[in-house]
């Protein structure tokens, strides 16, 4: 248990490189490139490595909201009581990040809402355009009424839809000129 999470790259240590390989930077579940925000790179008990969003999005789907199922090898890793962005970040992976990306920033999870947001952003980071929460979905169904909450969802998502905007609009359209025509062919017979 050498790895310290607040660890930073040596460039002098001689096992900074160890095993020769460097590690995989993309997520294996979302293939996103690990950062330090969203995309930071957290480590479960099984030594998999998954980024945040990753494990934010299965957390709010699992039944199991105190642990983490690994998709890769199905074992448990319990979350800290602090929350799911307390696990232990790989510094390995992190190590391999930019230098700029050596901070990362500190988030909270709002498991109710399926909500991820920046807290409070490292002092040493640069200006980034980085967005201050995420959506991670809706939490996995407590009662029927999620279901009801998720067709309404869907509803305004297909009246949001530009081709059924479209669509509503050239029948309006159409039906409007048919009106017209019906209207001027009855005139002309009456007159
Ligand atoms: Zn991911
Ligand atoms: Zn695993």
């Amino acid at each position: 248990m050498e790895s310290d999470p607040n660890h930073l790259r040596d460039p002098y240590k001689p096992d900074a490189d160890d095993g020769g390989e460097p590690p995989d930077l993309e997520c294996a579940i979302c293939f996103c490139q690990f950062n330090n925000v969203f995309n930071t790179p957290k480590v479960l008990e099984c030594k998999h490595t998954f980024c945040l969003e990753c494990l934010a999005r299965m957390n709010v789907k699992s039944t199991h909201p105190n642990t983490i199922q690994c998709p890769l090898c199905r074992a448990y890793t319990p979350l800290p009581d602090l929350g799911l962005p307390k696990l232990a970040n790989d510094s390995t992976v992190l190590s391999y990040l930019p230098a700029a990306m050596q901070h990362v920033y500190s988030i909270r999870f709002n498991r109710n809402k399926g909500k991820l947001q920046v807290k409070r952003v490292p002092s040493s980071a640069p200006a980034q355009n980085v967005s201050q929460s995420l959506d991670v979905g809706n939490p996995a169904g407590e009662e029927g009424e999620s279901g009801s909450a998720r067709e309404r969802s869907v509803l305004i998502t297909i009246l949001r839809t530009p081709l059924c905007k479209a669509f509503i609009m050239s029948s309006v359209a159409i039906m409007t000129v048919i009106l017209v025509i019906t209207i001027i062919l009855i005139l002309r017979s009456a007159g």
